[in-house]
């Protein structure tokens, strides 16, 4: 893929970038192995005011960075501040909190006192995607950054300005050169560098495709590594659900980001005697969409990342269309310039269309009608996927019983999926596994050295 800015609401090509050459590359890996030597023993408050001023130069610049998402993915502007905000938070969690996730942990020890040590572990590789194009990269970039880690960071290859305003910002905070790093690479040059052994441990947010390449390279080096992946999120509406309550979320958590979140919920699993009131309210919803520039604050629909990305989803879609399903509303690339699909509800979807199976990484809303909760939890985890979901009821008890049967990592009750700085984020089956965020996220590539002193 080359790394290049292409405008999705035209489809034209803004900015090319080179990859750097392999004598580039072993000076950046240098220049980061040598800066770890150094910063693992900057003191944790030192790291903290830089992390810090991370946090208030992307606040300063928030007009800016916002402007150049949406340019690159086609966010819609607002969404793309949000980010922003969001990604700041993240740097400031962990500026303010890391000293007291990565205390000295005491063991109950009898003829002894024992305790665990969290220390550093040199080079953190991450490679990440364009749909949060910031925020992805502060989950992992803050809490290492902190714990005296240094992190070298292969971006999505549309996403090259975004990636370059990263490092931008770590310089600007005056980090120490080496501490952050963009490497602009192809993702075929991602084996070779897991081998390099300067290089400790890895992690990847992307498809499954992506992972499974990575954890193969991670394992065959010996190297931990920590998969974000894809998502088909159920989000299941009981019959005593608030149906105002349901609408607003599926709005955002379905729609928002024009539907190209791992969280996304991305099936929609309700009861029988809401559905068809569900399914109209929902279509007058997308009716009233406005598409347009996402630059223009008035715009409630915008484009996909790319044209490539709007035809694969006409694609799954049509297929399941095809194979029996029923079109509610949408279903066509707009007619228009730009890498625009109109917002879609698909209805009568069964086990073996590809809409049932493969994840819908675009505005696509799938309807699943069910008789009971069982049917629910049933269909729910009749998914190779496991990474968040959604339980809605006006009976909370139930709703924690409906969430502690779903085969995911997240579930949340009466609102979309969401990340917050102070929540684990993370899937199961094949969405992947190890976490992001809140504390566990500070010592998850950190080395839990036990240290022990015998009593005499
Ligand atoms: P992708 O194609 O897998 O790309 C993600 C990153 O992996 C990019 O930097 C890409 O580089 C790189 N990459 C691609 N193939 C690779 C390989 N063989 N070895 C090493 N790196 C490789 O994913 P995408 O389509 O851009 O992103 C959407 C996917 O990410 C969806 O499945 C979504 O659900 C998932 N996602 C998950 C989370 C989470 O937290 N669980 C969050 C966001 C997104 P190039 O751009 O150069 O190809």
């Amino acid at each position: 893929m080359s790394i290049q800015t292409t405008n999705p609401y035209t489809n034209k090509v803004v900015k090319s970038f080179h990859p750097i050459n392999e004598d580039e590359l072993e000076q950046k890996i240098t220049a980061a192995h040598k800066a770890y030597q150094s910063w693992k023993t900057t003191p944790i408050a030192e790291r903290a005011k830089y992390l810090h001023k991370v946090a208030e130069l992307m606040l300063e610049r928030k007009q800016e960075l916002a402007q150049i998402i949406t340019l690159e993915m086609g966010k819609l502007i607002k969404q793309s501040e949000a980010e922003i905000e969001m990604c700041a938070s993240v740097y400031a969690y962990y500026a303010a909190n890391s000293e007291e996730f990565l205390k000295d942990k005491e063991i109950d020890d009898d003829g002894g006192k024992a305790f665990i040590r969290y220390t550093p572990k040199g080079i953190i590789l991450g490679v990440e995607p364009w749909n949060y194009p910031f925020n992805q990269v502060g989950r992992l970039t803050a809490p290492n950054i902190m714990a005296g880690n240094v992190v070298v960071i292969k971006h999505a290859s549309n996403v090259p300005q975004c990636a370059q305003m990263i490092e931008d910002l770590f310089h600007d905070a005056g980090l120490p050169k080496g501490v952050y790093t963009n490497l602009y690479l192809e993702s075929s040059r991602i084996a070779k560098l897991t081998e390099d052994p300067r290089i400790v441990a890895m992690s990847l947010t992307g498809s499954e495709k992506a992972g499974a390449s990575l954890a193969e390279n991670a394992g065959r080096n010996l190297k931990k590594s920590v998969l974000e992946l894809g998502g088909s999120d159920p989000f299941i509406v009981l019959e005593d659900a608030d149906m105002d309550l349901v609408l607003k979320e599926i709005m955002i958590g379905r729609f928002g980001n024009m539907g190209q979140a791992c969280t996304s919920s991305k099936r929609i699993i309700i009861h029988e005697s809401l559905a068809d009131e569900f399914t109209e309210k929902l279509s007058d919803e997308l009716f009233h969409l406005k598409a347009g520039d996402p630059m223009d604050p008035a715009t409630s629909a915008g484009p996909m990342v790319s044209q490539e990305a709007a035809e694969h989803i006409l694609e799954q879609v049509m297929d399941t269309v095809n194979a029996g399903a029923k079109l509610i509303a949408g279903g066509k690339l707009m007619n228009r310039e730009g890498a625009f699909f109109e917002p879609t509800i698909l209805t009568e979807v069964k086990s073996g269309m590809r809409a049932y199976h493969e994840e819908l990484f675009g505005p696509v809303a799938v309807i699943y009608r069910v008789k009971s909760q069982d049917e629910a939890i049933q269909l729910a985890n009749d998914s190779t996927f496991g990474l968040g979901g959604s339980v809605f009821s006006e009976d909370i008890e139930r709703a924690i019983d409906v969430a502690s049967k779903i085969d995911t990592g997240m579930v949340f009750i009466n609102e979309h999926a969401a990340s917050k700085p102070d929540l684990p984020f993370g899937g199961t089956k094949r969405s992947g596994y190890g976490t992001e965020l809140s504390p566990s996220a500070a010592r998850e590539f950190m080395n839990e050295k036990l240290i022990r002193i015998k009593n005499r």
